[in-house]
């Protein structure tokens, strides 16, 4: 029988699929051509399969190292129902039952055996590889092996040191479905994976279309689950408090939700989740501590409450909407504060200044994403290294229809302010000096003696901010490294500054009349309407420029007429 019927037959047979997902006959192929691979496939792509096919192909046993304890017994169980024999070796085991196992092992009894990576430096562990032949090494969520990931696990760092000790030397496959070109590299390097041996599926999620929205989280919030009720979503929020304060919320206003995070007890936390994996309930808020290795598929919407520290979180997240293939929307809900909540996630890590840097660099970059104008999708993927994507056309910048309005001046204005004041400051400062803010720390420097002191002052603080990050994430401003970033004027900024290049930004402009519009009139009249229903003055109820905006934009859902502004 040639391997070709082979692997095609149990794809069939064992696992019930009839043709391969993108990428997984590639990885398979590698492997059975004994040599190391990386596979990067997005969450919900078939990263097992890419192991656990080649393991009932080769001889001897398959170890899986894995860091997630929780996922072990489900996988096992999973495969040992389709008739493989597989199990797990963990902390969860009482020593009696590990001895059993490993009994099991040596005989030969199991084709698959899932450790953490603690266990691989063990003495019992290191006798067992003594006489059990290896076949295949999986190195599971293998993102977690560089420092340069977002999920870095210092017991994961030295799995490629055993690794390599090992007298066996079986190929190795690596799987993650997020990795940086930087992560790649360095999960390569570690494991002795060639270049070339890294075999990437496209990222792009096509049923998934990301939203960004700004303003009124919680009106919103309301607002849309009531637009979708019956459909099945998860709203993360980044700390316990906030997924109380939220789940407090939604139950105020009668609808129905779980909710997940650590502070609960291990039984409230599993009846909740039954209680979403089964369709008892709709809707639950969690921290990020939900979520791994559920295997929901019909998940319509993810919607963040809060940003989350970095784009690969973020997109693991997300990506857990829709994993059915159906449309379904991830939304950002974002709000300035967010980012002061993972600083301080970051500060109160106990890693080395080299790590927290990269987290301070990897948080910037999640921001930028919160700002920028681009195709939402296309963003992300190039954040992973995709540089060629094309536009989504579904996120909500593809769809922004506000004007693109030539914003060349005023950018000029606060590139040159950040020059003037010695590329040495952040946002909120530059900021602070163009509105011209005589406070102390201005003071301090002498920037209110600058000649950009108070050039914009008919801007609010918030939205001059709101602009320098579009800047940035543009890359006019290049933000340094570090906790409490400096801006610096970009070369990209500097053609700026010469007059040699232009700059443009979709906004809002409110247009100056649409006094012989017939619907602004009736929007009047029914203002006074209400008003006199009311006994309050007309301006009370909505200002006649937000009756224009009404007029001119004419929204078509609760959702589109919260984007207005004066609508609450
Ligand atoms: P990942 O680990 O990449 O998130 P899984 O290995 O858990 O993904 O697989 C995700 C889903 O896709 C599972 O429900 C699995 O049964 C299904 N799947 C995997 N490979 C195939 C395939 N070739 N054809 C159809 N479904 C598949």
């Amino acid at each position: 029988m040639n391997l070709i019927n082979t692997k095609q037959q149990l794809l069939a047979e064992k696992f019930g699929y009839t043709e391969f997902r993108p990428g997984q006959e590639a990885i398979i192929d590698t492997i059975l051509n004994r040599e190391n691979v990386l596979g990067i496939m997005p969450t919900g792509g078939g990263k097992s399969v890419c192991y656990q096919l080649p393991a009932l192909m080769l001889d001897g046993l398959t170890l899986v190292i894995s860091p997630l304890i929780s996922l072990m017994k489900d996988q096992v169980d999973q495969l040992n129902e389709m008739g493989i024999p597989a199990t797990y070796i963990n902390s969860t085991l009482s020593q009696e039952e590990t001895n059993q196992r490993f009994r099991q092992v040596g005989q030969g009894e199991v084709k698959l055996l899932y450790v953490a990576p603690e266990r691989l430096t063990s003495f019992d562990f290191q006798e067992l590889l003594r006489y059990v032949p290896l076949s295949l090494l999986a190195v599971d969520e293998a993102h977690c092996i560089s420092q340069w990931g977002h999920d870095f696990r210092p017991s994961y760092l030295s799995v490629a040191e055993t690794i390599q000790q090992f007298d066996q030397k079986p190929p190795i496959v690596a799987l993650t479905a997020t990795a940086t070109p930087q992560v790649a590299k360095d999960i390569c390097q570690r494991l002795g994976i060639a270049y070339g041996n890294e075999i990437k599926t496209g990222f792009a999620r096509e049923n998934l279309s990301f939203q960004v929205v700004k303003n009124q989280k919680d009106v919103y919030l309301l607002e849309y689950l009531r637009l979708n009720k019956e459909q099945a979503g998860i709203i993360y929020a980044s700390t316990r408090k906030e997924v109380e304060r939220i789940y407090q919320l939604l139950t105020h206003h009668k609808i129905k939700a779980g909710r997940y995070h650590a502070g609960l007890s291990e039984a409230q936390r599993s009846s909740n989740q039954e209680a979403f994996l089964y369709d008892r309930i709709s809707v639950i808020v969690a921290t990020n501590a939900f979520g791994m290795g559920i295997n929901k598929s019909n998940v319509r919407f993810v919607i963040h409450a809060q940003m989350p520290g970095n784009i690969e979180s973020y997109y693991q997240e997300a990506g857990r909407a829709g994993r059915d293939g159906l449309p379904s929307e991830a939304i950002l809900m974002y709000g300035a504060q967010d980012i002061q909540i993972q600083q301080f996630f970051i500060e109160q890590s106990e890693s080395d200044i080299t790590y927290r840097q990269s987290e301070h660099v990897k948080l910037q970059e999640m921001n930028q994403y919160a700002h920028t104008q681009m195709c939402l999708q296309r963003y992300i993927l190039r954040y992973f290294g995709e540089e060629n994507a094309t536009d989504c056309h579904q996120c909500s910048n593809c769809l922004d229809e506000r004007e693109v309005v030539d914003i060349t001046v005023e950018t000029q204005k606060v590139l040159s302010c950040v020059k003037r004041m010695g590329e040495r400051f952040g946002k909120s400062l530059v900021a602070k000096v163009l509105t011209g803010s005589n406070d102390q720390k201005v003071k301090q420097w002498r920037f209110d003696q600058l000649p950009t002191h108070g050039l914009m002052k008919d801007w609010t603080q918030k939205d001059l901010t709101g602009l320098i990050d579009y800047l940035t994430a543009e890359g006019y401003l290049t933000p340094s490294e570090g906790q409490f970033p400096t801006l610096s004027v970009s070369n990209k900024g500097v053609q700026v500054l010469l007059g040699k290049e232009s700059v443009s930004r979709k906004q809002n402009v409110v247009k100056q009349i649409v006094a012989d519009d017939a619907l602004f009139e009736k929007l009047r009249s029914l203002r006074l309407e209400i008003a006199q229903e009311q006994s309050t003055p007309p301006y009370i109820i909505f200002s006649a420029q937000t009756l224009k905006e009404v007029a001119e934009k004419q929204p078509q859902n609760a959702l589109a007429f919260l984007d207005i502004k004066g609508v609450g």
